[in-house]
């Protein structure tokens, strides 16, 4: 494993623009790094030629075009100088869970044995350092084991993103998140000692299911509202939870300001998820001119998750085939509906689902950076993308929302350098070798020499 260091290599830059007095009103306890860049892409506004960003400890000190480097910076600060400054990248849908290797996280009865968790635990360490040295410097698991270990990484013991999670999946029995292959009871114990699938049936259920996973550490709650294409025995169209068992979770989750995420796949889901009041629809593959007016009135936002979904069309050898036919179907469809949704001025960030701890493997974590791709596919200008998954994102969080996502004093020292210009060609960012240096909370996590 590597861990995490302090920067130690800095490139010192052309002098400063004017001749000034000696910094005044620096703590010298404190730790202050400079970057420079031909470009800085702010997250949110228009890119600034020649731009510079200070950190000071684990914040933003200051952000902008080099030639107003406040006087105090002139002659205290050693400049790193690369070609792109951005904000660190988030993905707003992950799940960590040892797929792919020794422990599944859907489908098999291995992942309710006591231990499972410890396991994909472990697997998920390396996960979180792919996960940060591609670019993302924040996620939001939404079921998984991530979330357990965020402590892990607050605390610079593990090399990986600020994670944001959901801990469980909220789900009725028979549902997305129940595992519809196991014995009931295992899969409902799994969910109280710990595991990622949480049964809740009845309003009085949904509202202690919350309430358990605000206690385990979660920062949003997940639930289905619509049927799933992985799961067995229900159909993307079903509807899943009632009107009254959405709003309580809704409820419950607003009175410790955490918002609400709802996998919403069939039409009938996503209408219902948008009435309770919830604040992100991921995947909304049946999306229409209709969801897309009222999603725009309620201010929700649309997590399309596309990469995923090209990977299982073309990878969909080993499902059963009830499983491949729901792919084939939603796949076409939610590439439609993507464009349309663009096209009518949805709210959108981006997420993923990645879940497989395989680095061989197309949705491996690590290559976060594909969502880019279909977004940019889907009628996206590079400047709008880069907005999506920096200044955005953090939005899906409400009150729970760090000042992360963009390149403003005060904000959080997540950012990201890259070797050429992602608005010439977003192809750029799905590459990690091409994001040259990350650093998180203001510690810098890859530059060249570490690679
Ligand atoms: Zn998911």
């Amino acid at each position: 494993m590597r861990v995490p260091y302090h920067p130690a290599v800095s490139a010192p830059c052309a002098p400063s623009p004017a001749s000034t007095p000696a910094p005044s009103g620096i703590d010298d306890a404190s730790s202050i790094t400079g970057i420079r860049a031909d470009l800085l892409i702010p997250g949110r506004g228009e890119p600034v030629k020649q731009g510079a960003v200070v950190i000071r400890d684990a914040r933003i000190a200051w952000a902008g075009a080099y030639r107003n480097l406040p006087p105090e910076y002139h002659h205290s600060v050693t400049f790193t100088h690369v070609p792109v400054v951005m904000p660190g990248m988030w993905d707003l849908h992950t799940h960590f869970g040892g797929l792919g290797r020794d422990v599944r996280f859907f489908d098999d009865p291995k992942a309710l044995l006591p231990g499972a968790g410890v396991l994909a635990g472990a697997i998920t360490v390396e996960d979180l350092r792919r996960t940060l040295e591609a670019g993302f410097t924040s996620i939001r698991e939404l079921s998984g084991y991530a979330g357990y270990l965020a402590p892990g990484v607050e605390g610079g013991y593990i090399a990986g993103p600020n994670i944001y999670s959901s801990i469980a999946i909220l789900s009725v029995t028979g549902g997305h998140g129940d595992i519809h292959d196991c014995l009931l009871d295992s899969v409902v114990q799994s969910g109280h000692t710990g595991g990622p699938f949480y049964l809740c049936d009845g309003v009085d259920e949904c509202i202690k299911a919350v309430r358990v996973m605000v206690r385990r550490g979660a920062k949003c709650i997940k639930v289905c509202s619509s049927g799933g294409v992985l799961s067995l025995n229900d159909d993307p169209e079903d509807r899943q939870f009632s009107d009254e068992e959405l709003k309580a979770i809704v409820d419950e989750a607003g009175r410790t300001g955490r918002r609400v995420a709802a996998h919403a796949i069939g039409k009938a889901g996503i209408l219902a998820a948008l009435r309770a009041g919830i604040t992100s629809i991921e995947h909304g593959c049946y999306l229409d001119e209709e969801v897309a007016k009222i999603m725009k009135e309620k201010g929700a936002i649309l997590i399309a998750t596309r990469h995923i979904q090209e990977s299982l069309l073309e990878n969909h050898e080993g499902f059963p085939e009830k499983v491949k036919e729901k792919i084939e179907k939603i796949v076409p469809l939610t590439r439609a509906n993507y464009d349309l949704a663009v096209k009518l001025g949805v709210r959108i960030a981006l997420g993923t689902d990645m879940w497989n701890s395989d680095p061989a493997h197309p949705i491996a974590h690590g290559r976060n950076g594909m969502e880019l791709r279909y977004a940019h596919k889907a009628g996206m200008k590079p400047l709008d993308i880069i907005e999506a998954c920096t200044a955005t994102s953090p939005e899906v969080l409400g009150k729970l929302a760090p000042l992360s996502g963009q390149l403003k004093e005060g904000y959080d020292a997540d950012l990201i350098a890259v070797a050429s210009n992602p608005l010439d060609d977003i192809e750029v960012l799905t590459k990690p070798e091409n994001v040259t240096h990350v650093w998180r909370a203001g510690k810098l996590y890859k530059s060249p020499s570490t690679h």
